[in-house]
């Protein structure tokens, strides 16, 4: 094989069946994302570039809890985590807690490429993304009034004050539905040359607290790579993944127990974290490209597609793949 991607566009459930047409447009959504990171691999990219750009496509559509169509904090704000890993050199720039950067993605390969740090949070990763010409927006930019009934919704079971509409925000509108699940998103890939990559970005989870990060920007909790071993990216209620280290995990098991990743996601997500009583999943590329998802939630918005192969999106956890 030599190059492959895949992709995730969050775990999560959904309690009622999800209307045909929103199922489409979850397909159709995955599919322009792999679209995009297949391009990139296709022409000789670089694993790097391909799950950035990936990434990127599904920040900017409002289907996906990241970026534009990010879920709410308790407190009414959209605010985005994000990381990526280079499985080359092991190398990795992550943000979290930023309301401003149009595309968090590109603000933590700003960190990787720019700085001497992994991790930068709030207004100093706001600051680096803007010197280095991120697109900057308005944090009204991301509201989407689906997104803003579900903090509604979340925050009247449980008796919680619902805090003012932000300002910036249209006037109320009806609001089209959208999956209950997370919508974090992610891609993990391998190039024609062997580099492994991978990247995840989210706006977390509807209604947490004020200054709550989750694993998606912590290297080897949401996201890992490593050449000659393997790249993963997950979804899930983040802290599990962190007390887990899920990412890292599942690749110390191929790198040290020698299972295949696809054994490794089984063993950390089908028995760990469901031990554990954690809900999520994961998509994972071993070294020659082998890509899979395991997952344990009702729905996990995934694609994948490999050089010479055909492209392959899915959602609910029986389909193959
Ligand atoms: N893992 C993300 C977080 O905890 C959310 C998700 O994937 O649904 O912030």
């Amino acid at each position: 094989m030599t190059w492959a991607i895949v992709i995730h566009g969050g775990a999560g459930g959904y309690a009622r069946a999800m209307p045909a047409d929103l199922e489409a447009a979850y397909r159709a959504a995955l599919r322009a994302a792999l679209d995009v990171g297949a391009a990139i691999l296709n022409d000789g990219g670089a694993a790097l570039d391909a799950v950035q750009a990936a990434v990127c496509a599904m920040e900017d559509d409002p289907l996906f809890n990241a970026g534009r169509g990010a879920v709410f904090t308790a407190e009414g704000e959209n605010v985005h985590d994000a990381s990526v890993m280079d499985g080359a050199q092991r190398r990795a720039g992550a943000v979290a807690g930023v309301r401003r950067i149009r595309n968090p993605i590109a603000a933590a390969r700003a960190v990787m490429d720019r700085t001497r740090h992994v991790l930068l949070v709030g207004d100093g990763a706001e600051r680096l993304a803007e010197a280095e010409g991120c697109a900057m927006v308005e944090p009204a930019w991301f509201f989407t009034e689906t997104r803003w009934r579900d903090l509604e919704k979340a925050l009247a079971k449980r008796g919680t004050a619902i805090p003012p509409r932000p300002a910036g925000a249209p006037a109320p509108a009806p609001a089209s539905p959208l999956a209950e699940g997370k919508g974090t998103v992610g891609a993990v890939a391998r190039d024609s040359a062997g580099h492994l990559a991978a990247a995840t970005s989210t706006g977390g989870q509807t209604g947490v607290a004020m200054g709550r990060v989750g694993d998606s920007p912590i290297i080897g909790a949401g996201t890992y790579a490593e050449d000659g071993v393997g790249a993963v990216s997950a979804s899930g209620t983040g802290e599990y993944f962190i007390r887990l280290s899920i990412a890292r995990r599942i690749c110390a098991l191929v790198e040290l127990s020698g299972l295949s990743v696809e054994a490794a996601a089984e063993a950390v997500i089908g028995k760990e974290l469901a031990a554990m009583g954690g809900d999520g999943g994961v998509i994972a590329i071993g070294p020659s490209g082998e890509g899979v998802c395991r997952f344990n939630t009702r729905v996990m918005f995934r694609g994948r597609v490999s050089a010479g192969g055909a492209a392959q999106v899915a959602v609910f956890n029986d389909e193959a793949f």
